[in-house]
């Protein structure tokens, strides 16, 4: 009996001692973080062959089904073949069935064959995070819109910081940090999302504040109240685009720098 006294004992001294490590925050250098989590990494990708993801990503779609996505009235309706899905235009946005907050996501796209349209009527979709926010997708080839509407624009916010589209018929890489906006117990935003977007490997978006949903002509702002999360939506925007290989990392928490220097050792 008075060894498991002493043992309950022993494990809330413990249990306290952590919190109080916990409260007082890490030394430089600290063993008591928590190790990285282990990723084997993916592979890249090429024009003729998609890339692997790495293993703790959640595949959105892998060029198989769309069991992941659901249309607007059910089951997604666009065309699966050859390891790509591709709009049927007119059939509405595809949306993941899960929805997700802070993450990584890479989603590859390739725009149709130009025809004698032009700005955004030419190769128009767009990835929306937490259905919120667009990444615009646009056959910028040799096109011209406004820049906020630009391929690598969060559309309506802000311009890319370049131009490295590849032609139509070649795939585009977009992969994306973002983090979802902060909000207090009602919901209300007090830190905006953040977004940061790679595109062909060329940095576009660099940890851009966005300033609310992705809007058509309006200055957007946040509603009252914002969801925590939300699904991945891709636009119909009536172009036949393609995608393939589309996965996302939900992420957790950003740590916390150390508030102590190094203790004895280092
Ligand atoms: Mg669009």
């Amino acid at each position: 009996m008075r060894k498991i006294v002493a043992c309950v004992m022993l494990m809330m001294i413990g249990a306290w001692v952590w919190a109080q490590d916990q409260k007082e925050g890490y030394e430089v250098h600290d063993m008591k973080r928590p190790q990285p989590a282990i990723v084997t990494p993916g592979t890249f990708s090429t024009q003729e062959e998609p890339g692997k993801p790495p293993s703790d990503a959640v595949v959105l779609f892998d060029g198989k089904d769309l069991s992941k996505w659901k249309g607007k009235d059910g089951a997604a309706e666009w065309k699966v073949e050859n390891g790509y899905m591709e709009i049927v235009p007119g059939t509405g946005q595809i949306a993941t069935n899960d929805e997700f907050g802070d993450c990584q996501i890479h989603v590859e796209w390739m725009s149709p064959p130009p025809t004698d349209k032009t700005s955004q009527a030419r190769g128009n979709s767009g990835v929306f995070l937490m259905g919120l926010y667009e990444l615009q997708v646009l056959d910028n080839y040799q096109n011209e819109t406004y820049p906020d509407g630009a391929a690598g624009s969060v559309y309506g916010q802000y311009p890319p910081l370049a131009n490295p589209i590849r032609p139509p018929g070649e795939w585009n890489i977009y992969d994306a940090v973002f983090r979802a906006a902060k909000v207090d117990a009602d919901g209300k935003v007090t830190e905006p999302a953040h977004l940061t977007l790679l595109f062909n490997g060329v940095v576009v978006q660099d940890s851009m504040d966005l300033i609310g949903p992705s809007m058509h002509g309006a200055l957007t702002t946040y509603p009252a109240k914002m969801p925590p999360k939300g699904p991945v939506t891709i636009q119909d925007h009536h172009n036949a685009v393609r995608y393939r290989n589309i996965w996302i990392r939900p992420l957790g928490e950003k740590p916390k720098p150390p508030v102590k220097p190094a203790g004895k050792g280092h």
